[in-house]
This record gives structure tokens, C-alpha cells and sequence, in this order.
């Protein structure tokens, strides 16, 4: 077998394998998309619990300090009732009158963080239902990727061992390249040289469609290995154009027409 046509079959073998996995690409791909959506949820999830707690403690704190100056206004009320002249009666009123607005404020924040709290409950509560409705999307995904796994296993073992025995055959450097060039251009790295028109010996590559002139074809027929000016895929012809195509055209452009 020519070099070309043992790279041939080692593309062929990498084509196959790539199909095998991208089966399981995507139900990979499809996994790691609900655990980002997962991990999302669950991050605004502390956010908002570490929210609540906040504003539970700050009505709290809101609600301890409104009754400390309760307290104390009562006291004043009581000093009031006793006082002896009234100056000293006004003295009490301005201190009361001045610790009532404080006790307002302390009441509003309070009824601030307590409206908060009812919120961030409601929404840790839809957050629950979020996660556990992801949790269960990404269990079927994990399943799923898992099957797909089992699926391909057999098969990809032995397409891996059989890859291993034609890449053997085929020139390290050449295989080497193929590799880059699978990264690369994936199912257009090699490429078939497509027939355009006999009679006036253009053929293209079957990748990029630019021309491969017949002094370039001549040369892929012999099994020698040439990559496309172009794209760079290695060109290869399915059937045998040399024997049949390129000595016809070459014989008069009358047999054709
Ligand atoms: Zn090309």
C-alpha cells in the first residue's frame, strides 16, 4: 500500500472514533451546562441565605434598641408625673420628644428589615425549587453521559487497538501531521480530490474546492502524499484516476466530447 493510502485508513479509523465520541461530547457537554446552571443557582442561593440572616438580625437588632428606648421614655414619663416645677417637666418632655423620633427610626428600620426578610424567604424558598428542579436535570444528564459512555466503550476499544496497529504502518512524522491537521480541520483533513471537469483536466480539492492541477494530481495517483496549496488537507483520490481519467483526458479532448 502506498503511504497515501495507508494514511488513508488511519484517517478513516480517526474519523470513526471522532464520530464515536461526539456522541459523547455532547451529553458531556450537555452535563457540564447543568452543573454551571447548578453551581449558578447554588451561589446565589448562599448569597441570599447570607442576606437573610443579615436582615433577620438587623430587625432584631432594630427591635432591641426600639424597646430599650421604650423603656427608658416610660421611665421619663414616670420622672415627669413627679416633677416639682416646670422647668424641670420640660427638661423630660424635650428628652422624651427627642427619644421618640429616635424610636421611630428604630421601628421603621425595623419594618425595613422585616419586609427584606419576607422577600429573601420567598426567594430562597423559589431558589429551593430551582436547585431541586436542576439537581434532578443534571442527575438525567449524568445518567445519560454515563450510557453514552457504556455505549461507545466496546467499540471505541477496538477501533483504539486497530488505530494502533495502522498508525504502525504509516510514517510517524506523516501521522504526526495528519493528527495536527484533525485538530485542526477535523473531517477536511484529508481531502478527496473531486473531479470538476475531465476534458480540461481540472479536478479540486474536495475540502476548500480550490484547483489541483494536473502535474499535483499526477503525483497523488503515484500514492505520494501532498497537502493543498490551499487548506493544507492531504489530498487523496477515492478511485483511480490516474489509470482511468488522467490517461483518457490525455489522449485528445475528442474522446470525451
Ligand atoms: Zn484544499
Amino acid at each position: 500500500m502506498s503511504e497515501s493510502a495507508n494514511l488513508l485508513k488511519l484517517f478513516r479509523v480517526d474519523q470513526q472514533i471522532r464520530g464515536l465520541r461526539s456522541r459523547l461530547t455532547s451529553a458531556e457537554r450537555f452535563l457540564a451546562e447543568q452543573k454551571r446552571l447548578m453551581d449558578e443557582l447554588n451561589a446565589k442561593l448562599t448569597i441570599a441565605t447570607n442576606q437573610f440572616k443579615i436582615a433577620k438580625s438587623a430587625a432584631a437588632g432594630a427591635e432591641g434598641e426600639a424597646a430599650r428606648i421604650e423603656a427608658r421614655m416610660n421611665h421619663l414619663r414616670e420622672q415627669m408625673n413627679l416633677a416639682k416645677t416646670n422647668k424641670e417637666y420640660s427638661a423630660f418632655l424635650t428628652e422624651v420628644n427627642s427619644l421618640k423620633a429616635l424610636k421611630d427610626e428604630q421601628d421603621k428600620l425595623q419594618l425595613e428589615q422585616l419586609d427584606r426578610v419576607d422577600q429573601l424567604s420567598k426567594q430562597i424558598a423559589e431558589l429551593d425549587v430551582q436547585v431541586k428542579d436542576r439537581k434532578g436535570v443534571a442527575t438525567k444528564a449524568q445518567t445519560e453521559r454515563d450510557g453514552k459512555e457504556a455505549e461507545i466503550k466496546d467499540r471505541l476499544g477496538e477501533l483504539t487497538k486497530e488505530r494502533v496497529a495502522v498508525r504502525g504502518g504509516v510514517d510517524a512524522s506523516h501521522a504526526k501531521r495528519l493528527e495536527d491537521l484533525m485538530e485542526r480541520l477535523g473531517e477536511d483533513a484529508m481531502a478527496n480530490v473531486e473531479e470538476i471537469d475531465r476534458r480540461n483536466h481540472e479536478w479540486s480539492c474536495g475540502a476548500c474546492r480550490m484547483a489541483v492541477p494536473a502535474q499535483v494530481l499526477s503525483i497523488i495517483t503515484r500514492g505520494s502524499l501532498v497537502n493543498c496549496p490551499s487548506c493544507g488537507a492531504f489530498l487523496f483520490t477515492e478511485t483511480d484516476v490516474a489509470s482511468k481519467k488522467l490517461p483518457k483526458a490525455k489522449k485528445g479532448e475528442t474522446l470525451e466530447a
